[in-house]
């Protein structure tokens, strides 16, 4: 068979591996693997966002708002240090979505906050 009119064409930065397995599948497992990937996804979507904290950090608050999430978080050095800990610190967390369908978070930091204070304004 050399009609590759049929075929289609897979997407971008989709792996030649993943293209090669899709590609051996039948109708039946297709649409098992599309709903798979659909739930995947789902997870994804759920974990990935808003907070992904880095070794050390220590999350105080979290706060959903309108076009971003209110963050505090203080941060404790892996050795530990006179000033430990640093902050509460307070950052604005966006969330971007990429024209290839990922996701991308930008932490803007805001400043010092005081960790006792529930403060409003
Ligand atoms: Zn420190």
């Amino acid at each position: 068979m050399t009609d590759s009119s049929r075929t289609p064409e897979p997407p971008e930065g989709l792996s030649d591996r993943v293209v090669a397995d899709l590609e051996g599948l039948s109708p039946k497992e297709l649409r098992k693997s599309i709903v798979f990937a659909r739930e995947l996804l789902h997870s994804h979507e759920a974990t990935e966002f808003p907070i992904d904290p880095e070794p050390g950090d220590d999350i105080l608050r979290v706060t959903e708002h309108e076009g971003y999430t209110a963050v505090v978080k203080q941060h404790v050095c892996e050795e530990g240090c006179d000033d430990c800990p640093h902050g509460p610190y307070l950052y604005h967390v966006t969330e971007e979505t990429l024209p290839d369908g990922t996701h991308e978070t930008h932490w803007s930091f805001i400043g010092r906050v005081n960790a006792d204070a529930e403060s409003d304004d």
